[in-house]
């Protein structure tokens, strides 16, 4: 039997890693953890090592690990029929019964959905089916995208070009020139003195109309964004900004994507996030919490007004030139219709407000009044809270400190698994939905005493 040690040394040398060093990782200097199982909210290690997952995978193992009924589901489905491509009009039963849940199920004005595996490529479908559109209505120059300055919208060629984080556009020749950005919508640090939020909302939406009028609105197709900013930092929106930022969209003739990977299937509380901010998008991306991440899958939503276009279009075009060999898997939609069946049964949108909101409390109680910590914040089953050097003037941490990876770290050390989230020294938190208020409890105590270390070492 192959040993742990052996297996590491396997991995070391086969695989590339991602969002790991891989000089450090190849020659041993970092870390390797195999995981081994998972139950509830927690995995386990092949070293018996059990860990609390407090950001659930990558946000997307909303109905917890080690789900029987959706294992016997893609085991069932893999017996009798593991694979057909949905190309040619050729569908599955779980197919056809997830699309149509998943209409029924989206904010209103949504007709068809399109199968992908990941955030990226429902991302990059959606990019296309934006320029789809435009020239199949007679507008072949509205194709610029608008996306925000730390948004996340995965790092394939279209969808890392949209994605504002720069780290994902250095040494990989991105971003595309068809992409612009917007500013962050966050408050706490964009907000000039003695602006509300409101006021901070209506400035963003003015510059948002602002660049569209700079561009050309003629070429300008559409504006992606996630309800709530998710890798960038976990940001809800400030009060009044969805309502803004649609009268503009809208004055302009500016198509909405709503990026709901993250915010998606009861995250936020609500079915989706655009239902929690009134946002009408017209496409809507959806991954992670569509299988609970058991098998990859992700949806594009495509609203009536881009879908009456491609219909009308197909005399003149002809097929629908776009797909995958793993569109709508039936593996996939198996998963799906499990993950569905469970977020309704056990309430876990509602969960996720109610367990979410004891979790921020806690962190309120007992950090607030941390001389370091600058904010907390968060929404749904959403938690972060910011680290800053000093409250009174905002200053941030020297980054070579690197405040929140060893925050991150001391919590890991104590058993739990928190994200350093980038641009800031952000603890970031997204458990499976399914969280207890128990665990949350130990969320908090464990959190704490990671805070104590590392700002115990900053003082
Ligand atoms: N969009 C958002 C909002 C995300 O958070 C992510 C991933 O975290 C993506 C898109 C990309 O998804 P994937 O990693 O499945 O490509």
């Amino acid at each position: 039997m192959t040993s742990l040690e052996q297996l590491k040394s396997m991995d070391r040398a086969s695989v590339l890693h991602p969002f790991t060093q891989a000089k450090d990782y190849a020659s041993g200097a970092a870390d390797c953890f195999v995981v081994e199982s998972g139950s509830g909210v927690r995995i386990k290690g092949a070293d018996g090592t059990e860990l609390i997952d407090a950001f659930g995978g990558l946000y997307c193992v909303n109905v917890g690990y080690g789900r029987l009924e959706i294992a016997d589901a893609i085991a069932e489905q893999a017996r009798k029929l593991a694979y057909y491509h949905s190309y040619a009009g050729h569908t599955t039963e779980a197919l056809a019964r997830l699309s149509a849940r998943l209409i029924e199920m989206a904010p209103a004005g949504m007709s068809k959905v399109f199968y992908g595996l990941s955030g990226s490529d429902a991302n990059e479908t959606n990019a296309k089916l934006v320029w789809y559109y435009n020239n199949l209505r007679g507008q072949p120059r509205k194709k610029k995208i608008i996306s925000r300055e730390r948004g996340y919208h995965g790092c394939s060629v279209i969808s890392g070009s949209m994605t504002g984080l720069s780290f994902y556009h250095q040494h990989m020749d991105l971003p595309l020139p068809i992409v612009r950005h917007a500013g962050v919508p966050h408050h706490y640090w964009g907000a000039q003195a003695g602006e509300t939020e409101q006021q901070f909302s209506k400035r963003r939406a003015d510059e948002l109309e602002a660049l569209i009028l700079q561009e050309g609105p003629e070429t300008v197709g559409a504006f992606i964004a996630e309800p709530v900013l998710g890798t960038g930092g976990l940001i809800p929106p400030p009060e009044g900004y969805w309502k803004q930022i649609q009268a503009v969209l809208n004055r302009y003739d500016v198509l909405l994507i709503a990026d709901e990977v993250v915010c998606g299937f009861g995250r936020i509380g609500t079915p989706f996030g655009s239902d929690r901010y009134g946002m009408r998008p017209d496409l809507i991306t959806a991954a992670k919490g569509l299988t609970s991440a058991y098998v990859p899958m992700s949806a594009s939503i495509i609203g009536e007004r881009i879908w009456n276009v491609v219909r009308d279009g197909a005399e003149q075009v002809g097929a629908f030139s776009h797909g995958y060999t793993y569109s709508g898997h039936p593996l996939g939609a198996a998963a799906a219709n499990v993950c569905l069946d469970i977020l309704e049964r056990e309430n876990l949108a509602d969960n996720a407000e109610r367990v979410g909101s004891h979790l921020r409390e806690q962190f309120v109680r007992e950090l607030a009044s941390n001389e370091f910590v600058g904010e907390i914040r968060g929404v749904g089953m959403l938690a972060a809270i910011e680290f800053v050097a000093d409250r009174a003037t905002k200053r941030r941490f020297d980054p070579a400190l690197k405040v929140g990876a060893r925050l991150s770290a001391a919590a890991r050390k104590r058993g739990l698994i928190t994200r350093a989230m980038p641009h800031g020294d952000i603890l970031g938190f997204a458990p499976p939905l399914v969280l207890t208020r128990a665990d949350a409890d130990q969320i908090v105590a464990i959190t704490c005493e990671a805070v104590k270390e590392v700002t115990q070492q900053l003082k």
